[in-house]
């Protein structure tokens, strides 16, 4: 038979399941005959030694040592190093895991290299990953990565074989305590609200009676033994030890000696239950709070699964039966309930066995993610940064959210779009953890405009998420490179945002309508409203040409940016020398001067009649538009004001006026033009 692993790869210890010949799980044992096996690697013996042994070693003082790597699963910047060798928080669950499958193929007489692994619902994106880098470098098909909580309720719930029941997961282990609310129904077992605390566990009930015993002695003695690190860890073992024995008995001893000093104090299970009130507190808290979030009430529970070791202790039955109303669902031991879950995901995701049929149910898994996940923006007034949430905490996997984003990019195409990802629930920058920095490039050009930018993420079922991005109107996705975090994340998110300013470069041609009508004071005013809306550019940025037409087309001055010379054209401009009538139009010659240049294209038309050929200078107009010349229209006298809308390319760009207002007009048009080379960005 081909067998498949679950693996609890758990921060103290790990176990192994598989699904037997006859399709019950069973937990396995390791070379000791044990099934759990401490997450503790020695290296100090030339080849690196995995469990009992090296924690033995551990307590006998050696230096070697590796423990609680899973804590720093996924951290990039953590590693420990060992015989001039570095190793990653990855590869010490890879030699941890290597040992548990070596293991396991002794106790089984077969080979295995398939398993499902857990992980605390917590983990990020990641720590999954690494979680399932592990895998591999181990040997390794990790079939897939599923909470711990929802292993336990898989665990659970073939025993039970239930009909529909809402059960609540309290999982308090060693280091952390998860709670989670599953449905579990014939056919499936359903997340539907999950949360943890990573920082409250059974060593924190330790912690409060080593404290207690310390104060004690030094109360007596004038010393204090948790001063020596020696004399602490000892302690910290006999109060774990002390703890333990208050789950079955009333009353415990623990003995210190420091400095010579010898003094024995006596603990009842009442004293430890109130000197870590608030421990449990702190539990029954996160509890009430994903019940509330579930929109549950605990008569709603069909009942309540413990797991982890530290369940053991009475006071967590008592609160669990006071506020359940009915006593915690027994029938899996509470160390095992992990890793047999994780056997049974496994024998059904290997669909390797005929037995399946054996197992009591065959349960699919729907999972949620405990974090709402989300990414840095600016808030509507560009006055901060926020937290915007993507994908909601408790949706359930696989999932695949998207929210629309504004971006400005530049008209040249070379804008980023630097997207920072957050896991936390804050609108706050500075209460989310940042998980990855994602940049986009080729970004498409949009007229130098904003564009919309469709942001997705995507979670998998092993809680992996997958980053993606579309520009909205050209659908197309972006370029996607993965950057390490800069130092400064987050606090430059508590800054308002700077808002860079890309100054894009501005083309514009003046063409005038040099007609016999334009002669006289026209041209007089046509000039002093050139000479204004050149004196209203900035010319280190904006490059200026002069056009005349009439009959003919001619160009007074290619685009520069020269004050002078602009000054010495416009001052040039005469009737006559293209002719008087009104045969030509200048949109060639805007098109042809400006089609090849990066930046902002203006062409400013200004007409003061009637066109000979109107419905064919409006053709070559829209051909401009479409190259993203723009053209702005400004007539007055007889000028025809459909004509100029059309020509124009919006109807914003045209403007009809008098001669009294034409300086003001092109003053006003070159102020905008200046505000429009201007472009923010995000980031
Ligand atoms: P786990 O991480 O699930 O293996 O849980 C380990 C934690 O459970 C440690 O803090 C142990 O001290 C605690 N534990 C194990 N057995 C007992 C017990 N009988 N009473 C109280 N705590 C226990």
């Amino acid at each position: 038979m081909k067998y498949s692993l679950g693996i609890d790869l758990g921060t103290t210890f790990s176990s192994v399941a598989t699904v037997d010949k006859t399709g019950r799980p069973k937990i396995l044992s390791n070379s000791q005959g044990k099934s759990l096996t401490p997450s503790v690697i020695y290296f100090g013996g030339g080849e690196s030694i995995v469990g009992d042994e090296a924690k033995e070693m551990q307590a006998l003082g050696e230096s070697e040592v590796a423990s609680f790597f899973k804590r720093s699963m996924g951290d990039h910047h953590f590693f420990l190093n060992f015989g001039g060798r570095d190793y990653t928080p990855t590869d010490l669950s890879a030699i941890l895991l290597r040992k548990l499958k070596n293991d396991a193929e002794s106790d089984l007489g077969s080979s295995v290299n398939q398993a499902v692994i857990t992980v605390p619902a917590y983990f990020n994106n990641f720590q999954r990953e690494a979680t399932i880098k592990a895998g591999e470098i181990a040997g390794l098909k990790v079939l897939r990565i599923i909470n711990e909580p929802t292993a336990a309720a898989l665990a659970y719930g073939i025993s039970k074989n239930s009909s529909r029941q809402t059960a609540l997961v309290y999982d308090l282990g060693g280091g952390t305590y998860d709670v989670t609310i599953v449905r579990i129904t014939k056919s499936a077992i359903e997340v539907i609200g999950t949360d943890g605390d990573h920082e409250l566990g059974g060593k924190d009930w330790d912690d409060r009676i080593a404290t207690y015993l310390g104060e004690c002695f030094r109360d007596d003695h004038g010393i204090d033994p948790l001063d020596d690190s020696i004399t602490f860890n000892d302690l910290l073992v006999r109060c774990e030890d002390a703890k333990k024995q208050l789950s079955n008995r009333n009353k415990t001893r623990v003995s210190i000696t420091y400095q010579g000093e010898r003094e024995a104090y006596e603990i009842t299970r009442s004293m430890f239950e109130e000197m870590t009130k608030d421990l449990m507190e702190r539990t029954q808290i996160l509890t009430e709070q994903v019940l509330s979030d579930a929109r549950l009430k605990w008569k709603e529970l069909s009942g309540v699964l413990l797991v982890g070791g530290s369940t053991r202790m009475p006071m967590v039955w008592d609160y669990v039966e006071r506020m359940s109303g009915k006593k915690p669902i027994s029938g899996v031991n509470v160390d095992e309930a992990v890793a047999i879950g994780a056997a049974v995901q496994a024998q059904i995701d290997s669909k390797t066995s005929s037995s399946l049929f054996l197992l009591s149910a065959t349960k699919k898994i729907q999972d949620v993610m405990s974090h709402s996940l989300g990414l840095i923006a600016v808030n509507e007034d560009n006055t901060k940064y926020i937290n915007s949430i993507i994908i909601q905490k408790n949706l359930a996997i696989p999932a695949l959210q998207t929210r629309p984003y504004k971006l400005s990019v530049s008209r040249r195409g070379d804008s980023k779009l630097e997207v920072y990802m957050t896991q936390g629930e804050s609108d706050d920058p500075m209460g989310c953890t940042y998980l990855g920095k994602y940049v986009f490039s080729d970004i498409p050009s949009i007229s130098g405009k904003e564009a919309i930018i469709d942001i997705s993420y995507a979670y998998n079922k092993n809680g992996v998420v997958n980053v993606s991005a579309k520009e909205r109107n050209s659908k197309k996705p972006l370029m996607l490179s993965v950057e390490p975090l800069p130092e400064d994340i987050p606090d430059r998110f508590a800054m308002p945002p700077v808002q860079e300013e890309v100054r894009e470069h501005l083309f514009v041609y003046l063409a005038f309508d040099l007609s016999g009508s334009m002669n006289g004071q026209p041209l007089t005013e046509a000039k002093k409203a050139a000479h204004a809306f050149v004196s209203q550019c900035d010319l280190t940025n904006t490059s200026i040409g002069l056009i005349s037409f009439s009959d003919e087309v001619f160009v007074d001055l290619k685009a520069c940016q020269n004050a002078k010379k602009i000054a010495k054209s416009v001052k040039g401009l005469t009737i006559g020398r293209t002719g008087y009538g009104n045969d030509a139009h200048p949109f060639d010659e805007i098109y042809n001067l400006l089609y090849r240049r990066s930046g902002l294209r203006y062409g400013i038309v200004l007409a003061d009649g009637v066109w000979r050929n109107q419905p064919y200078a409006v053709k070559r107009a829209k051909r401009c538009h479409k190259a993203e010349t723009e053209i702005i229209g400004i007539g007055f006298g007889h000028a025809d004001r459909d004509f100029l809308r059309q020509i124009s390319s919006s109807d914003q760009n045209s403007f009809f006026t008098n001669l009294n207002e034409l300086t003001e007009t092109f003053s006003t048009i070159a102020q905008e033009l200046t505000e429009s080379g201007k472009l923010r960005r995000l980031f």
